[in-house]
């Protein structure tokens, strides 16, 4: 168990992907920027759609952009017991990045991810004196940096 956070790709709604997907009629994107199957439809056939998807375009099997494992559940604590410490100035990141090592299926929006801008460079400024930790910070602050990249790139939200 950990936290998981990713942002999907727009090449399906860019139509860069390699071929159109076998029941176009039944394929959306949802609110989290994923592209997604009527799999209850009648005469859908959900095996052909994730073989379309897997190979739609080069990135994820399910078109992830960019996908991180933030952390186990011991170091999202770790995390947040850290940041804690300066909460004012973490707001976003305790309620509803690191809130818990396990949340899943949530997501954040565009709006939310603005002000995490300014949380990523106060973390530039959270040390620890134990390298491992300090490293483990390193990453956590790089990830975060990859998926708010990510994610105004394509105008998609980071989904765990
Ligand atoms: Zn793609």
């Amino acid at each position: 168990m950990g936290l998981d956070a990713a942002v999907y790709c727009d090449c399906y709604e860019k139509g860069r992907v390699r071929k159109p997907p076998p029941q176009p009629e039944l394929v959306y994107v949802d609110a989290n920027g994923q592209v997604c199957f009527k799999w209850d439809a009648a005469g859908a056939d959900q095996n052909a759609f994730y073989g379309w998807l897997s190979e739609a375009c080069d990135h994820g099997p399910t078109g992830e952009l960019i996908s991180y494992r933030l952390g186990n559940v011991a170091r999202i604590a770790f995390l947040r017991e850290l940041l804690s410490a300066s909460a004012a100035q973490f707001s976003v990141l305790l309620s509803k990045v690191i809130q818990d090592g396990t949340h899943a299926g949530d997501s954040l929006g565009l709006v939310d991810i603005e002000h995490l801008i300014p949380e990523i460079d106060c973390l530039r400024s959270v040390h620890s004196r134990d390298p491992l930790d300090d490293e483990m910070i390193r990453q956590f602050e790089r990830q975060m940096s990859g998926l708010i990249e990510a994610a105004r790139r394509v105008k998609k939200p980071i989904v765990f």
